[in-house]
């Protein structure tokens, strides 16, 4: 991994839309990988591709049991089923807007990623507690 690349960040990438390279913002990223970007020039908001097209490989999931450790109790899943219990996120989450403002412990609706929980506020950047994983994600 050679190039680090956080939420709000600029970048050169590909837009379908505008047909060619154009300047976007990271919107989302996981696991240090942007996966939503949006055009500065048309405004829409695709998946980050790398810079040279590819066609998207089809590797199966690899299965749960099959990972090292899996889901066990204290990993993220379970914290962020515990807590959606404990603090009845679903009936507290408002929809995600990148406008709107993120504070620690609220809840959202994430169109893409479902119920999540802000966990971290930093500047701009807000982590969020997925049911599948940890995900930084830009605030106001
Ligand atoms: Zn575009």
């Amino acid at each position: 991994m050679s190039k680090i690349y956080y939420a709000g960040q600029d970048v050169d990438a590909p837009c379908g839309r505008c047909g060619g390279e154009t300047r976007h913002q990271i919107l989302t990223v996981t696991n240090g990988v942007p996966e939503q970007l949006i055009c500065g020039n048309c405004r829409s908001v695709h998946k980050f591709r790398a810079a040279r097209p590819a066609p998207e490989p089809r590797t199966p999931r690899i299965p749960t049991a099959a990972k090292a450790g899996g889901a066990r109790p204290g990993s993220l899943t379970s914290q962020f089923q515990q807590l959606l219990v404990q603090e009845q996120g679903g009936a507290l989450a408002r929809r995600y807007a990148v406008s709107e403002r993120w504070e620690e412990g609220a809840w959202m609706d994430h169109p893409s990623f479902g119920l999540g929980r802000v966990q971290r506020r930093l500047g701009r950047k807000v982590d969020v507690l997925f049911k599948d994983g940890l995900k930084t994600l830009v605030s106001a």
